[in-house]
């Protein structure tokens, strides 16, 4: 059975007259078998002495083929199988042991199908030779799922692995063949309704020419009442079959169009929507070159999958393409406006302060000179905040550019604490909150002293703003090469699932009302403490407090170190 025979050998000898009880149960269950039982003597060139009937429904081949030495197993096996599939049978053989395979073999009409086969060797004739009895079944639709899938979550990888769609797409295209065809097209659908043919893949790639030239000289269009435009206009999958010389001669818009369609040799296509959200994008379009070869249910249903998870990653990439768009807009009229709402402050700031400086002198003696007095201090004070807050947003476009630059020098935290907690004195005693300074009075680093008291600013204002005017602690430290800063209230806290978002750009952990600031302090105090280098963390229980740690490298660490 293994090999072909050099000369047939004789018929084998016909069954005995009176079948006992046993042997008929066994010709019944072996020939109901949706596979093939079989039993064989251990000379590579002998006919088998047993196959049971279903190996026609298999191979396409009668048993009696085999018996009689016409047909060979080992001749059906895939090439590319043999090898491994007759060591492990003589292996088998050998040591009279079974034996599992799956492996290839090709059917009397040419059709590949995968086998599983289960043997064992035995030692079973009166000279002691070995035998080799087993079972054969069909598991090619097994095989092909497990191939299905496999396809799938590799398509689906290389679809998230970017979100470049159309390099992503080109290769899933080349991926598609030949596994749904000889052929694989894409066409995207452009605002204009014409179609863009982005990839084409070929077995052969001289054919692959052919389809960009079709694209190129025969463009399709949504309008289309067939093809890749209709499937884009109404959704629905495309499936045409035997194509015929008539169906281009219909189909073609001129001679040198026909003559092309023609050449493609395209036997069946089928063509499946891109759809996402409700759109159709594109369409891809699978062909067969092979005169009967088409598109089972499952190919189609493969391929309908095939092309929502690109829709998928196209619509993902096109979503993620006008976000960003959207931000640097956003960016760009901040830093725009920023910059426009500064200008007249410095005058208005300029002329508030005259203004505070002359009143005493030009309204001495005028009871109302107080009052205007005041109406002068509340109108800086909100200059002064309206400044801060523009001042946040220049430093987030300044920082969404990357071109927040530090000028380092020597700096005392200790005496930039003590500063910035002079300045805010004032307001917590407004609050009612008691403002402590507590540690080292001195810990020097080489830092941007600006931006420290910027850090330094923010934590203080949120501790008075959310301390509900109970006792703030402010402290430094030296901790090996690092300096600490601690900000420690005993206010409304921040819940657990907010604190690692308040440090994002416009993130707010109380309503707008509440907070009276942009949500921007913290994501600038973050940037500014990690372009230093250092690290910020806040520990809070909501209704006890919250201690926010920035811990900063003292001198700059060589570049090797980081
Ligand atoms: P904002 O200007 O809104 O205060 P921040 O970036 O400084 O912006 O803070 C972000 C959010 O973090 C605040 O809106 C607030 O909800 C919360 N937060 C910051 N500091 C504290 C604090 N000390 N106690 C409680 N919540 C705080």
């Amino acid at each position: 059975m293994w090999g072909p025979q050099p000369e047939a050998g004789p018929p084998p000898a016909p069954a005995p007259a009176r079948e006992s009880d046993s042997e008929r149960m066994l010709r019944t269950l072996l020939g109901n078998l949706r596979g093939m039982a079989y039993r064989c003597p251990d000379e590579p060139h002998s006919p088998p002495m047993y196959v049971s009937p279903g190996v026609l429904e298999l191979t396409g081949y009668a048993p009696e083929g085999f018996i009689g030495g016409h047909v060979f197993w080992r001749e059906l096996i895939h090439p590319e199988d043999l090898q491994r599939v007759l060591e492990t049978i003589h292996a088998a053989l050998a040591s009279r042991t079974a034996f599992t395979l799956a492996y290839r073999i090709h059917t009397r009409t040419g059709e590949e199908r995968w086998v599983w086969e289960r043997g064992m060797g035995i030692g079973e004739s009166p000279d002691g030779a070995a035998l080799l009895e087993g079972f054969i079944t069909d598991i090619t639709p097994f095989k092909r799922a497990e191939h299905r899938q496999a396809f799938l979550s590799s398509v689906s990888e290389t679809l998230a692995s970017s979100l470049d769609y159309e390099d992503t797409l080109a290769h899933v295209v080349q991926r598609a063949v030949p596994m749904l065809g000889e052929g694989c097209l894409l066409d995207m659908l452009e605002p204009d309704g014409s179609l863009r043919r982005l990839a084409v893949a070929h077995v052969d790639p001289t054919r692959a020419e052919l389809a960009w030239e079709l694209s190129r000289h025969y463009p399709q269009w949504r309008e289309d009442p067939g093809g890749a435009g209709a499937v884009i206009r109404t959704g629905r999958t495309e499936l045409l079959e035997n194509v015929s010389d008539e169906s281009f001669i219909q189909y073609a818009k001129d001679a040198r169009h026909l003559e092309l369609l023609r050449e493609t040799g395209v036997t069946s296509v089928l063509t499946v929507p891109l759809h996402a959200r409700g759109r159709t994008l594109g369409a891809l379009t699978f062909f067969h070159c092979r005169a009967g070869r088409g598109y089972d249910r499952e190919e189609r249903l493969l391929a309908e999958d095939l092309a929502r998870r690109a829709a998928l990653a196209v619509d993902n990439a096109r979503l993620y393409r006008e976000a960003q768009l959207a931000v640097q807009l956003r960016d760009e009229f901040l830093s725009v406006a920023s910059h426009e709402l500064k200008t007249p402050l410095t005058p208005l700031h300029l002329k508030l302060s005259a203004l505070s400086r002359e009143l005493p002198r030009c309204c001495a003696g005028d009871t109302r000179s107080e009052s205007l007095q005041r109406h002068v201090t509340v109108a800086q004070r909100q200059v002064h905040k309206m400044s801060t807050l523009i001042n946040s947003l220049l430093d987030i476009s300044r920082l969404s550019r990357g071109k927040l630059k530090l000028e380092p020098e020597n700096t005392d935290l200790g005496e930039v604490l003590g500063e910035v907690s002079a300045w805010f004195a004032p307001e917590a005693v407004r609050v009612g909150s008691e403002l402590r300074v507590e540690g080292e009075a001195h810990v020097s680093g080489w830092w941007d002293r600006l931006r420290l008291e910027q850090v330094v600013t923010n934590l203080l204002s949120n501790a008075i703003r959310y301390g509900a005017g109970r006792p703030i602690h402010a402290r430094v430290a030296v901790v090996g090469a690092r300096a600490r800063l601690v900000v420690r209230d005993e206010g409304i806290g921040i819940p657990p699932e907010a604190q690692e978002r308040i440090f994002g750009k416009f993130e707010r952990a109380v309503s707008e009302r509440h907070s009276g600031g942009l949500g921007l302090g913290l994501y600038i105090t973050r940037s500014i403490v990690e372009t230093m280098g250092g690290t910020i963390r806040v520990d809070s229980r909501p209704g006890h407090g919250s201690t926010f740690t920035v811990e900063l490298p003292r001198f700059p660490i060589p570049e090797t170190r980081r």
